[in-house]
Protein backbone atom coordinates (compact mmCIF):
# COMPACT_ATOMS: atom_id res chain seq x y z
CA UNK A 1 0.00 0.00 0.00
CA UNK A 2 1.08 3.96 -0.61
CA UNK A 3 0.93 5.71 2.34
CA UNK A 4 0.77 9.36 1.43
CA UNK A 5 -1.19 11.09 4.36
CA UNK A 6 0.94 14.29 3.49
CA UNK A 7 -1.69 17.15 2.58
CA UNK A 8 -5.46 16.67 0.70
CA UNK A 9 -4.57 14.72 -1.97
CA UNK A 10 -2.99 11.68 -0.01
CA UNK A 11 -5.15 8.56 0.08
CA UNK A 12 -3.93 4.94 1.32
CA UNK A 13 -5.00 2.44 -1.30
CA UNK A 14 -5.11 -1.21 -0.60
CA UNK A 15 -6.19 -3.48 -3.59
CA UNK A 16 -6.87 -7.14 -2.85
CA UNK A 17 -7.96 -9.68 -5.20
CA UNK A 18 -10.39 -12.67 -3.92
CA UNK A 19 -10.78 -15.93 -6.04
CA UNK A 20 -14.73 -17.57 -5.24
CA UNK A 21 -14.75 -21.52 -4.42
CA UNK A 22 -16.25 -23.26 -7.98
CA UNK A 23 -19.79 -22.97 -7.68
CA UNK A 24 -21.57 -26.34 -7.94
CA UNK A 25 -22.51 -25.91 -11.48
CA UNK A 26 -18.96 -25.12 -12.67
CA UNK A 27 -17.79 -27.95 -10.49
CA UNK A 28 -20.91 -30.63 -12.62
CA UNK A 29 -19.74 -29.45 -16.01
CA UNK A 30 -15.88 -30.58 -14.89
CA UNK A 31 -14.51 -26.43 -15.49
CA UNK A 32 -10.70 -26.94 -14.95
CA UNK A 33 -9.03 -23.91 -12.50
CA UNK A 34 -7.55 -21.20 -14.74
CA UNK A 35 -5.01 -19.38 -11.65
CA UNK A 36 -2.78 -20.70 -9.47
CA UNK A 37 -2.33 -18.54 -6.41
CA UNK A 38 1.34 -17.75 -4.77
CA UNK A 39 1.82 -17.61 -0.91
CA UNK A 40 3.21 -14.20 -1.89
CA UNK A 41 -0.03 -12.42 -3.00
CA UNK A 42 1.08 -13.24 -6.15
CA UNK A 43 -1.33 -15.21 -9.07
CA UNK A 44 -0.90 -16.76 -12.28
CA UNK A 45 -3.79 -16.56 -14.81
CA UNK A 46 -3.18 -19.21 -17.82
CA UNK A 47 0.23 -20.51 -18.01
CA UNK A 48 2.55 -16.94 -18.07
CA UNK A 49 1.09 -13.81 -16.93
CA UNK A 50 1.25 -13.10 -13.29
CA UNK A 51 0.63 -10.26 -11.01
CA UNK A 52 0.81 -9.09 -7.85
CA UNK A 53 -1.38 -7.00 -5.25
CA UNK A 54 -1.25 -6.03 -1.23
CA UNK A 55 -3.43 -9.54 -0.70
CA UNK A 56 -4.65 -12.40 -2.66
CA UNK A 57 -7.24 -14.61 -1.10
CA UNK A 58 -7.52 -18.22 -2.51
CA UNK A 59 -10.72 -20.07 -2.27
CA UNK A 60 -10.34 -21.25 0.68
CA UNK A 61 -9.92 -17.39 2.90
CA UNK A 62 -12.92 -17.42 4.83
CA UNK A 63 -15.48 -13.91 5.39
CA UNK A 64 -13.58 -13.19 8.85
CA UNK A 65 -10.06 -13.88 7.66
CA UNK A 66 -10.35 -11.18 4.85
CA UNK A 67 -12.14 -9.03 7.22
CA UNK A 68 -9.76 -8.67 9.34
CA UNK A 69 -6.75 -8.25 7.21
CA UNK A 70 -8.21 -5.53 4.67
CA UNK A 71 -11.35 -4.28 6.42
CA UNK A 72 -10.41 -3.79 10.24
CA UNK A 73 -7.54 -1.63 9.78
CA UNK A 74 -9.71 0.84 8.25
CA UNK A 75 -12.29 0.71 11.65
CA UNK A 76 -9.95 2.32 13.87
CA UNK A 77 -9.45 5.75 11.31
CA UNK A 78 -13.41 6.05 11.00
CA UNK A 79 -12.73 7.17 15.06
CA UNK A 80 -9.67 8.98 14.36
CA UNK A 81 -11.39 11.26 11.64
CA UNK A 82 -9.87 9.21 8.76
CA UNK A 83 -12.76 8.46 5.91
CA UNK A 84 -12.90 5.30 4.35
CA UNK A 85 -14.39 3.31 1.08
CA UNK A 86 -14.35 -0.02 0.51
CA UNK A 87 -15.70 -1.44 -2.87
CA UNK A 88 -15.86 -4.77 -4.80
CA UNK A 89 -15.13 -4.83 -8.38
CA UNK A 90 -15.37 -7.98 -9.97
CA UNK A 91 -18.35 -9.67 -13.29
CA UNK A 92 -21.51 -10.54 -12.30
CA UNK A 93 -21.45 -13.99 -10.16
CA UNK A 94 -17.78 -13.57 -8.89
CA UNK A 95 -18.61 -12.55 -5.52
CA UNK A 96 -18.74 -8.80 -4.50
CA UNK A 97 -22.29 -9.67 -2.64
CA UNK A 98 -21.19 -12.36 -0.89
CA UNK A 99 -17.87 -10.83 -0.13
CA UNK A 100 -19.68 -7.52 0.51
CA UNK A 101 -22.56 -8.90 2.80
CA UNK A 102 -25.17 -6.79 0.71
CA UNK A 103 -27.61 -9.06 1.57
CA UNK A 104 -26.81 -10.39 4.92
CA UNK A 105 -29.39 -10.17 7.58
CA UNK A 106 -29.69 -11.31 11.06
CA UNK A 107 -26.90 -11.78 13.67
CA UNK A 108 -23.36 -12.40 12.28
CA UNK A 109 -22.72 -15.65 11.50
CA UNK A 110 -19.78 -17.11 9.44
CA UNK A 111 -20.70 -16.64 6.02
CA UNK A 112 -21.85 -13.11 6.94
CA UNK A 113 -19.77 -10.37 4.37
CA UNK A 114 -18.25 -7.44 5.21
CA UNK A 115 -21.00 -4.45 5.56
CA UNK A 116 -22.86 -6.58 8.55
CA UNK A 117 -19.33 -7.17 10.68
CA UNK A 118 -18.27 -3.37 9.93
CA UNK A 119 -21.78 -2.57 11.75
CA UNK A 120 -21.04 -4.70 14.25
CA UNK A 121 -17.23 -3.86 15.16
CA UNK A 122 -18.56 0.00 14.59
CA UNK A 123 -21.40 -0.02 17.26
CA UNK A 124 -19.60 -1.94 19.65
CA UNK A 125 -16.46 0.35 19.47
CA UNK A 126 -18.91 3.30 19.29
CA UNK A 127 -20.28 1.96 23.07
CA UNK A 128 -17.23 1.67 24.48
CA UNK A 129 -16.63 5.39 23.93
CA UNK A 130 -19.72 6.71 25.67
CA UNK A 131 -18.40 8.00 28.85
CA UNK A 132 -16.21 10.28 27.55
CA UNK A 133 -17.62 10.89 23.65
CA UNK A 134 -21.25 12.03 22.33
CA UNK A 135 -21.34 9.91 19.95
CA UNK A 136 -24.05 9.67 16.50
CA UNK A 137 -24.24 6.81 13.92
CA UNK A 138 -25.94 7.35 10.99
CA UNK A 139 -26.92 5.12 7.65
CA UNK A 140 -27.93 5.86 4.30
CA UNK A 141 -28.32 3.37 1.01
CA UNK A 142 -28.88 4.19 -2.40
CA UNK A 143 -28.15 2.43 -5.65
CA UNK A 144 -26.93 4.43 -8.98
CA UNK A 145 -28.20 3.62 -12.26
CA UNK A 146 -28.04 4.90 -15.50
CA UNK A 147 -26.21 8.16 -13.75
CA UNK A 148 -29.71 8.48 -11.64
CA UNK A 149 -29.65 7.95 -7.66
CA UNK A 150 -31.97 6.24 -6.18
CA UNK A 151 -32.85 6.04 -2.28
CA UNK A 152 -33.16 2.65 -1.37
CA UNK A 153 -35.07 3.82 2.17
CA UNK A 154 -37.44 5.59 1.48
CA UNK A 155 -41.27 5.70 2.08
CA UNK A 156 -42.23 2.06 1.55
CA UNK A 157 -39.23 0.46 3.32
CA UNK A 158 -40.87 2.65 6.98
CA UNK A 159 -42.66 -0.16 8.30
CA UNK A 160 -39.54 -2.46 8.68
CA UNK A 161 -37.84 0.37 10.24
CA UNK A 162 -40.37 0.90 12.69
CA UNK A 163 -39.97 -2.47 13.71
CA UNK A 164 -36.40 -2.06 14.57
CA UNK A 165 -35.22 -2.02 18.47
CA UNK A 166 -35.02 1.82 19.99
CA UNK A 167 -34.41 4.70 18.25
CA UNK A 168 -37.75 4.90 16.45
CA UNK A 169 -38.12 8.72 16.93
CA UNK A 170 -34.87 9.70 15.71
CA UNK A 171 -35.86 10.04 12.18
CA UNK A 172 -38.40 10.53 9.72
CA UNK A 173 -38.42 8.99 6.33
CA UNK A 174 -38.55 12.23 3.64
CA UNK A 175 -40.90 11.69 0.79
CA UNK A 176 -39.91 10.11 -2.41
CA UNK A 177 -37.85 12.82 -4.25
CA UNK A 178 -35.06 12.10 -6.64
CA UNK A 179 -31.47 12.34 -5.09
CA UNK A 180 -29.38 15.39 -6.46
CA UNK A 181 -25.30 15.05 -6.02
CA UNK A 182 -24.65 18.53 -4.46
CA UNK A 183 -21.52 20.79 -3.01
CA UNK A 184 -21.03 23.09 -0.15
CA UNK A 185 -18.81 26.10 0.52
CA UNK A 186 -15.58 23.72 1.76
CA UNK A 187 -16.38 21.55 -1.50
CA UNK A 188 -17.79 18.42 0.56
CA UNK A 189 -19.76 16.80 -1.74
CA UNK A 190 -23.44 15.37 -0.16
CA UNK A 191 -26.35 13.41 -1.48
CA UNK A 192 -29.38 16.30 -1.27
CA UNK A 193 -32.57 14.52 0.29
CA UNK A 194 -30.89 11.28 0.80
CA UNK A 195 -32.74 9.13 4.11
CA UNK A 196 -29.69 9.37 6.58
CA UNK A 197 -30.94 7.38 9.44
CA UNK A 198 -29.83 7.42 13.09
CA UNK A 199 -28.93 3.74 14.31
CA UNK A 200 -28.13 3.29 17.74
CA UNK A 201 -27.57 -0.35 17.72
CA UNK A 202 -26.75 -3.27 14.92
CA UNK A 203 -30.33 -4.55 14.78
CA UNK A 204 -30.97 -0.94 13.72
CA UNK A 205 -27.96 -0.63 11.28
CA UNK A 206 -28.87 -4.12 9.58
CA UNK A 207 -33.06 -2.81 9.53
CA UNK A 208 -31.96 -0.47 6.86
CA UNK A 209 -29.27 -2.53 5.13
CA UNK A 210 -32.38 -5.04 4.46
CA UNK A 211 -34.81 -2.90 3.85
CA UNK A 212 -32.58 -1.15 1.27
CA UNK A 213 -32.16 -5.00 -0.46
CA UNK A 214 -35.75 -5.12 -0.39
CA UNK A 215 -36.80 -2.37 -2.09
CA UNK A 216 -33.82 -3.30 -4.57
CA UNK A 217 -35.12 -6.22 -5.40
CA UNK A 218 -38.74 -5.18 -5.64
CA UNK A 219 -37.51 -2.75 -8.27
CA UNK A 220 -36.99 -5.45 -10.36
CA UNK A 221 -37.90 -9.23 -10.92
CA UNK A 222 -34.84 -10.55 -10.30
CA UNK A 223 -31.93 -9.06 -8.05
CA UNK A 224 -28.98 -10.19 -9.76
CA UNK A 225 -30.16 -8.80 -12.60
CA UNK A 226 -30.76 -5.45 -10.69
CA UNK A 227 -27.57 -5.62 -8.58
CA UNK A 228 -25.38 -6.61 -11.98
CA UNK A 229 -26.24 -3.04 -13.74
CA UNK A 230 -26.21 -0.99 -10.72
CA UNK A 231 -24.03 0.18 -7.86
CA UNK A 232 -24.99 0.03 -3.97
CA UNK A 233 -23.38 2.36 -1.79
CA UNK A 234 -23.83 1.88 2.06
CA UNK A 235 -22.35 4.48 4.20
CA UNK A 236 -21.55 4.82 7.72
CA UNK A 237 -21.46 8.25 9.01
CA UNK A 238 -19.47 8.83 12.51
CA UNK A 239 -19.73 12.21 14.28
CA UNK A 240 -17.71 11.91 17.83
CA UNK A 241 -17.63 14.87 20.14
CA UNK A 242 -15.41 14.88 23.58
CA UNK A 243 -17.49 15.35 26.67
CA UNK A 244 -15.41 17.00 28.80
CA UNK A 245 -11.96 18.86 28.55
CA UNK A 246 -10.65 21.96 26.30
CA UNK A 247 -12.06 20.43 22.98
CA UNK A 248 -15.66 19.95 24.23
CA UNK A 249 -16.57 22.05 20.59
CA UNK A 250 -14.33 20.12 18.28
CA UNK A 251 -16.49 17.26 16.53
CA UNK A 252 -14.61 14.64 14.12
CA UNK A 253 -16.85 13.54 11.32
CA UNK A 254 -16.21 10.65 9.42
CA UNK A 255 -17.65 8.23 6.95
CA UNK A 256 -17.62 4.64 5.58
CA UNK A 257 -18.79 4.29 2.14
CA UNK A 258 -18.92 0.38 1.07
CA UNK A 259 -19.77 -0.23 -2.46
CA UNK A 260 -20.78 -2.95 -4.10
CA UNK A 261 -20.58 -2.03 -8.04
CA UNK A 262 -22.74 -3.34 -11.20
CA UNK A 263 -20.85 -6.33 -12.65
CA UNK A 264 -17.95 -5.03 -14.72
CA UNK A 265 -18.81 -7.47 -17.86
CA UNK A 266 -21.89 -5.19 -18.59
CA UNK A 267 -18.83 -2.33 -19.37
CA UNK A 268 -18.25 -3.60 -22.38
CA UNK A 269 -21.88 -4.66 -24.76
CA UNK A 270 -20.47 -2.68 -27.73
CA UNK A 271 -23.36 -4.81 -29.70
CA UNK A 272 -26.10 -3.65 -27.33
CA UNK A 273 -29.29 -1.23 -28.13
CA UNK A 274 -31.41 1.31 -26.65
CA UNK A 275 -32.05 0.98 -22.68
CA UNK A 276 -28.70 -1.88 -22.61
CA UNK A 277 -26.53 0.47 -24.64
CA UNK A 278 -27.34 2.54 -22.48
CA UNK A 279 -26.55 1.03 -19.22
CA UNK A 280 -23.44 -0.29 -20.54
CA UNK A 281 -22.08 3.44 -21.42
CA UNK A 282 -22.72 4.73 -18.17
CA UNK A 283 -20.97 1.65 -16.06
CA UNK A 284 -18.31 2.03 -18.05
CA UNK A 285 -17.53 5.59 -17.91
CA UNK A 286 -18.09 5.57 -13.76
CA UNK A 287 -15.12 2.23 -13.72
CA UNK A 288 -13.10 4.20 -15.67
CA UNK A 289 -13.61 7.14 -14.09
CA UNK A 290 -13.04 5.25 -10.62
CA UNK A 291 -10.03 3.34 -11.63
CA UNK A 292 -8.54 7.02 -12.90
CA UNK A 293 -9.28 8.57 -9.45
CA UNK A 294 -8.11 6.11 -7.65
CA UNK A 295 -4.59 6.20 -9.77
CA UNK A 296 -4.20 9.23 -10.03
CA UNK A 297 -4.91 9.58 -5.69
CA UNK A 298 -2.69 6.90 -4.86
CA UNK A 299 0.46 7.85 -7.11
CA UNK A 300 2.56 10.47 -5.64
CA UNK A 301 4.24 11.46 -8.64
CA UNK A 302 0.59 12.41 -10.05
CA UNK A 303 0.63 14.70 -6.49
CA UNK A 304 -1.34 18.10 -8.14
CA UNK A 305 -2.80 16.08 -11.32
CA UNK A 306 -6.88 16.89 -11.91
CA UNK A 307 -8.74 14.08 -10.34
CA UNK A 308 -11.45 13.45 -12.20
CA UNK A 309 -14.37 13.76 -10.10
CA UNK A 310 -16.98 14.80 -12.05
CA UNK A 311 -16.86 12.47 -14.65
CA UNK A 312 -19.27 10.05 -13.22
CA UNK A 313 -22.39 9.99 -10.43
CA UNK A 314 -20.28 7.72 -8.79
CA UNK A 315 -16.74 8.85 -8.27
CA UNK A 316 -18.66 12.49 -7.35
CA UNK A 317 -20.58 10.37 -4.60
CA UNK A 318 -17.15 8.95 -3.60
CA UNK A 319 -15.11 12.57 -3.53
CA UNK A 320 -15.14 12.61 0.33
CA UNK A 321 -13.95 9.29 1.09
CA UNK A 322 -11.90 8.73 -1.50
CA UNK A 323 -10.14 12.18 -1.49
CA UNK A 324 -7.91 13.80 1.60
CA UNK A 325 -7.80 11.91 4.56
CA UNK A 326 -8.58 8.84 3.71
CA UNK A 327 -7.86 5.00 3.30
CA UNK A 328 -9.36 3.08 0.54
CA UNK A 329 -9.64 -0.63 -0.50
CA UNK A 330 -10.73 -2.44 -3.25
CA UNK A 331 -11.17 -6.37 -3.25
CA UNK A 332 -11.51 -7.64 -7.21
CA UNK A 333 -13.61 -10.61 -7.16
CA UNK A 334 -12.96 -13.43 -9.54
CA UNK A 335 -14.03 -17.14 -11.01
CA UNK A 336 -11.65 -19.38 -10.81
CA UNK A 337 -13.03 -21.16 -13.50
CA UNK A 338 -11.72 -21.78 -16.95
CA UNK A 339 -14.77 -20.48 -18.87
CA UNK A 340 -14.36 -16.61 -16.99
CA UNK A 341 -10.96 -16.63 -17.82
CA UNK A 342 -10.93 -13.58 -20.41
CA UNK A 343 -13.39 -11.63 -17.94
CA UNK A 344 -10.74 -12.68 -14.83
CA UNK A 345 -7.94 -11.22 -17.06
CA UNK A 346 -9.94 -8.57 -17.18
CA UNK A 347 -10.41 -7.75 -13.61
CA UNK A 348 -6.67 -8.33 -12.83
CA UNK A 349 -5.41 -5.77 -14.98
CA UNK A 350 -8.15 -2.68 -13.80
CA UNK A 351 -6.83 -4.14 -10.19
CA UNK A 352 -3.55 -4.09 -11.44
CA UNK A 353 -4.04 -0.32 -12.70
CA UNK A 354 -5.25 0.51 -8.88
CA UNK A 355 -1.91 0.14 -7.27
P1 LIG B 1 -21.85 -11.03 -7.64
O1 LIG B 1 -22.42 -10.17 -6.56
O2 LIG B 1 -20.45 -10.64 -7.99
O3 LIG B 1 -22.73 -11.14 -8.83
P2 LIG B 1 -22.36 -13.16 -5.75
O4 LIG B 1 -21.78 -12.55 -4.52
O5 LIG B 1 -23.84 -13.10 -5.87
O6 LIG B 1 -21.70 -12.52 -7.06
O7 LIG B 1 -21.81 -14.64 -5.84
C1 LIG B 1 -22.31 -15.61 -6.76
C2 LIG B 1 -22.56 -16.91 -6.02
O8 LIG B 1 -21.34 -17.45 -5.51
C3 LIG B 1 -23.48 -16.74 -4.83
O9 LIG B 1 -24.31 -17.88 -4.75
C4 LIG B 1 -22.53 -16.70 -3.66
O10 LIG B 1 -23.12 -17.13 -2.46
C5 LIG B 1 -21.40 -17.61 -4.10
N1 LIG B 1 -20.10 -17.19 -3.54
C6 LIG B 1 -19.38 -16.14 -3.95
N2 LIG B 1 -18.22 -16.03 -3.27
C7 LIG B 1 -18.19 -17.07 -2.41
C8 LIG B 1 -17.25 -17.55 -1.42
N3 LIG B 1 -16.09 -16.90 -1.20
N4 LIG B 1 -17.57 -18.65 -0.73
C9 LIG B 1 -18.73 -19.31 -0.96
N5 LIG B 1 -19.65 -18.91 -1.85
C10 LIG B 1 -19.40 -17.81 -2.58
MG1 LIG C 1 -24.17 -9.00 -6.66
Amino acid sequence: PMNNHNGQSGITVTVAVRVRPFSTLEASHGQQSCLQVDKQDTIMIGKDKSFTFDHVFDSNTSQEQLYKSIVLPLINGIFEGFHSCLFAYGQTGSGKTYTMGTSCFGPVTPSHGIIPRVVEDICNHAKTMTKDYEISLKVSFIEIYNEDVRDLLKQHSKKILDGRSGAKDSFSLAPNTKIQVREDESGNVFLEGVNEVTIQTYEDAIACLESGAIHRATASHDLNERSSRSHAVFTIYLSKRPLQGPKTDKKIVSQFQLVDLAGSERAKRTNAEGTRLKEGISINTSLLALMEVISVLGDEKKRGSHVPYRRSKLTRILTNSLGGNSKTAMIACISPSEDSMQETLNTLKYANRAR
